[in-house]
């Protein structure tokens, strides 16, 4: 029996056209399905769309709302390809990777940087890649992406413009196309952990802060009279905060102690952070900070997002991310 796969199309530049306004998301997956049936060989293609949105246009409740749709049709399919923008797949894959996770199908995002409808576009090829990883068994939530798959809580856009615009960061990739086909690195892959029911519920309240020399610690104040509830704050190298002068840290504790989730890592994308080697890290854990340790920064958003969702108790939270939930982290005693 062929096996079955459906491929959701959310929009972005995969399914693009041109119009006088830019351009534009615009045609249906259905519009795709002669294109994308050549790249399925002995496999039975199903299409859903779901919006038709750049990705910059994508929001937290949509992908609540898409999780919540693959949560619900998963059973019927042996794997399902999401169609998306790539400005922000990273968080759409991250966010789902939580969201998703112990899911018992491969579910595989992918987009491209050019329009299916351009003569030399990558779209194809990072659907072939997408729907032969959707079909291979293996479950978990990925990005394929210029013939290279990765988990997706590690992807990340790192060009603009080339065709290899994502990478797998800190973390091997699962699969890889090539003269041997699609090679899968098992090792690499994730063990199922739990029964699957989709987690979809997050908090908004989230915000991302890049540190530079001499940001007013203030905004930190400034955030929690807003109602925000977590920040996740991309420190210097390892990720230090400073303390002389303008005493950023005291202000992580005043925020703390008031029930702010405080989330510290790099704004070095490789190779994480490590608050415990200087004193501008320590002191920032001991003010109660949380360590982000080798996440990148879409997953660290998204994670602080969906455990904010789960649970408003702090040694829970705290609890959450001492651990590893969907391959987003790997440091010794997480
Ligand atoms: N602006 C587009 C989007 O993210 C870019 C792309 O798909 O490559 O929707």
């Amino acid at each position: 029996m062929k096996k079955k796969i459906l491929i959701i199309n959310t929009g972005g530049t995969l399914s693009s056209v041109n119009s006088e306004r830019g351009l534009i998301p615009g045609m249906k997956s259905g519009d795709m399905l002669d294109e994308l049936q050549m790249v399925s060989k002995n496999l039975e293609l199903e299409t859903e769309d779901f919006s038709s949105l750049d990705s910059a246009n994508i929001f937290p409740e949509d992908w609540a709302a898409l999780a919540q749709r693959i949560g619900e049709v998963c059973i019927g399919y042996d794997g399902i390809v999401v169609i998306h923008g790539t400005d922000t797949l990273a968080y759409t894959s991250s966010m789902l990777s939580f969201m998703l996770q112990n899911i018992s199908i491969p579910v595989v995002v992918t987009g491209s940087q050019l329009s299916i409808a351009h003569p030399v576009a990558d779209a194809l090829e990072n659907c072939r890649c997408a729907i032969h990883m959707a079909a291979s068994g293996y479950p978990g939530v990925f990005v394929a992406f210029n013939r290279k798959v990765m988990l997706g809580c590690r992807a990340s856009k790192v060009r603009t413009m080339s065709f290899d615009a994502f990478e797998s960061i800190n973390y091997p990739y699962v699969a890889e196309i090539s003269s041997l086909g699609l090679h899968i690195h098992k090792e690499n892959l994730l063990k199922k952990r739990g029964i699957f029911h989709p987690q979809t519920s997050y908090s908004d309240r989230v915000f991302l802060l890049k540190l530079y020399p001499g940001m007013d610690p203030e905004i930190l104040e400034y955030l929690l009279e807003k109602g925000y509830r977590g920040v996740y704050i991309e420190g210097f190298g390892l990720g230090g905060m400073p303390f002389l002068k303008r005493d950023f840290i005291g202000e992580v504790k005043s925020v703390t102690e008031r029930g702010m989730t405080v989330l510290a890592g790099s704004q070095c994308r490789y190779e994480g952070s490590n608050l415990s080697v200087y004193e501008t890290g320590l002191q920032a854990v001991a003010a109660g900070a949380l360590q982000a340790y080798d996440m990148t920064s879409e997953a660290a958003v998204t994670k602080l997002m969906w455990v904010l969702g789960q649970t408003e108790n702090i040694r829970e939270i705290q609890e959450y991310f001492s651990v590893n939930i969907a391959g987003e982290v790997q440091r010794e005693g997480v």
